[in-house]
């Protein structure tokens, strides 16, 4: 048996064309274009790189971006400062502070220094508190990227999930915990799983659905998976292999490709899926501060 790849790339890209849709509807209802704001400090290559890319993904679907690069040495006070504007700038829909920011600096502080209406990342406490309780309407969370991309491919992958297990394997506040979370909204049986988990193979082993956000490259095997499950790959690990700089999920995929019904490939799994559903929140963001609906953007 082969797995089926589940093309993030390509959903990714039909979502973004949805999102271009409604943002030209609101020009042109509402006179309103949404803007997300990008906040940068230091010089983290790696944060430079996903800086720009949300930067220009932003434009293309018609949104307003707006960037702002700060000096490595800013304070605390400053960024705080920089956030505040931004919470007060009606142009601005969407606020992200690119982590990691520099050690002097508690990102909890700045996390929850944003609008929880304007938090596109759904970092912010409210935000975690709203999808841990179920919040729904004008309550609803803003919900954070990756966990939200990686639950639209397996919705569109799998249809109805309650009553499923899934096994979430790691539990950051930004990938597993509101994973899980998200699970369990649609009635899966979850497990969240860690470094202290016990006989992780066996665990791996129950699930119908594997959710991998650990950061160690290829580490859940082929043999661990359940034959036929579904297999999201978050993870994003640069590797040497036979010379060459390549990119890594956190599954070993040749082996799981055996076992697997389907899974998503590094890259072109999640990783796409994460920027494009920074443009849903600030869409949502912009739509909730006119009072109107939630635009439908997986409708066939
Ligand atoms: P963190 O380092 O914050 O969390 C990793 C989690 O994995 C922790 O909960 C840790 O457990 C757990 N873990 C570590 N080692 C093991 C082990 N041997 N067995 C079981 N669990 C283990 O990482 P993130 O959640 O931020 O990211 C995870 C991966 O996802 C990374 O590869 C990252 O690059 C990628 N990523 C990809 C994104 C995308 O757009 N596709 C976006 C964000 C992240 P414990 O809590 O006990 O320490």
């Amino acid at each position: 048996m082969s797995a089926q790849i589940i093309d993030g790339k390509a959903f990714a890209a039909k979502l973004r064309g949805r999102i271009s849709e409604e943002v030209a509807k609101l020009k042109n209802d509402h006179g309103m274009t949404p803007g997300l704001a990008v906040v940068l400090v230091g010089e983290d290559p790696a944060s430079k790189v996903y800086v720009s890319s949300k930067g220009k993904m932003t434009k293309e679907v018609g949104m307003n971006s707006y960037e702002y690069k700060m000096p490595a040495e800013t304070t605390q006070e400053e960024l705080l400062a920089k956030v505040e504007e931004l919470n007060n700038d009606e142009n601005v829909h969407g606020i992200l502070v690119q982590l990691p920011v520099p050690k002097h600096i508690d990102d909890h502080a700045i996390i929850n220094a944003i609008s929880p209406e304007k938090d596109v990342d759904g970092f912010h406490v409210i935000n975690s508190g709203r999808l841990a309780t179920g919040a729904t309407g004008a309550q609803a969370p803003l919900v954070p990227c990756t966990p939200l991309g990686s639950l639209m491919l397996l919705k569109d992958h799998l249809g109805d999930l309650s009553g499923l297990n899934a096994v979430v394997v790691g539990r950051s506040n930004i990938v597993g915990k509101p994973m899980s979370q998200l699970l369990l909204g649609e009635s899966c049986t979850v497990t969240t799983a860690h470094s202290r988990t016990k006989d992780l193979p066996e665990v791996v082993g129950r699930a119908d659905i594997v959710v991998a956000a650990v950061g160690r490259p290829e580490m859940v095997k082929g043999e661990w998976i359940k034959e036929g499950a579904t297999v999201i790959d978050v993870g994003i690990n640069r590797i040497e292999r036979d010379g060459k700089n390549i990119l890594v999920g956190d599954v070993d995929t040749a082996s799981a490709m055996e076992r697997a019904g389907a899974i998503t490939p590094v890259p072109g799994g999640v990783g796409p899926m994460t920027i494009a559903c920074l443009l849903v929140n600030t869409l949502t963001a912009a739509t909730r501060k006119l009072g109107l609906p939630q635009p439908d953007l997986l409708g066939k």
